[in-house]
């Protein structure tokens, strides 16, 4: 039997990456998905731990073999869920989490039904903001990425089947590990 796969989303600088890694640490039955990029790594990020970093012709070349279960452009770069990472989760016997932007969970969903999508919002545009200004110095189209928030937190609260608020991320991983655990128990 395969697992379940579970699509986190949310804009820009609201946490995701690290409310996911401490939910995560808590949690043996998940397998994260490392997505394919074509952007440079940022600072701190580690081959194959947070992306695959390859070339627009490697990323060419993946996409006419069929191997993305979705791929999409997001903020001026290319990022795509290979096909081969969802096997891996199956074969490891875990369900699979992938962090996706809104309109990459959206395919996920199409394609997948039983998908459950999970939207982090700040608790607020400014909030936002604020971290934003604090924590993003130097980081790929700023622009693209603040502007494009209000449309995703919107599309999030329509389409997804949770949200979370980014609040506090003790809090926040709580209520994630609860969604993981008992989206679960209903296999
Ligand atoms: P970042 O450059 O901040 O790591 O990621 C930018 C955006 O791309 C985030 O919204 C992230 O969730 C999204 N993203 C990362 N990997 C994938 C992927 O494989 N497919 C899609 N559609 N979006 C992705």
């Amino acid at each position: 039997m395969s697992g379940k796969i579970f699509v986190i989303s949310g804009p820009s600088g609201v946490g995701k990456t690290t409310l996911i890694r401490k939910t995560l640490e808590n949690l043996d039955s998940i397998y994260y998905s490392i997505s394919a990029t074509t952007r440079p790594p940022g600072k701190g990020e580690v081959e194959g731990r947070d992306y695959y970093f390859i070339s627009e012709e490697e990323f060419d070349r993946l996409v006419e073999s069929d191997a993305f279960l979705e791929w999409e452009n997001v903020y001026g770069n290319r990022y795509g869920t290979l096909k081969s990472e969802m096997e891996k989760a199956i074969m490891l016997g875990k369900d699979a989490l992938l962090e996706l932007d809104v309109k990459g969970a959206l395919m996920v969903k199409s394609k997948i039904k039983d998908a459950v999508l999970i939207f982090i919002k700040p608790p607020s545009i400014e909030d936002l903001e604020k971290r934003r200004s604090e924590r993003m110095r130097g980081e790929e189209n700023i622009e693209a990425r603040s502007s494009l928030a209000p449309v995703e937190i919107k599309q999030g609260e329509r389409f997804f089947d949770f949200i979370i608020i980014n609040d506090e991320v003790e809090r926040a991983a709580g209520e994630l590990e609860a969604i993981l655990k008992g989206e679960k128990k209903k296999q």
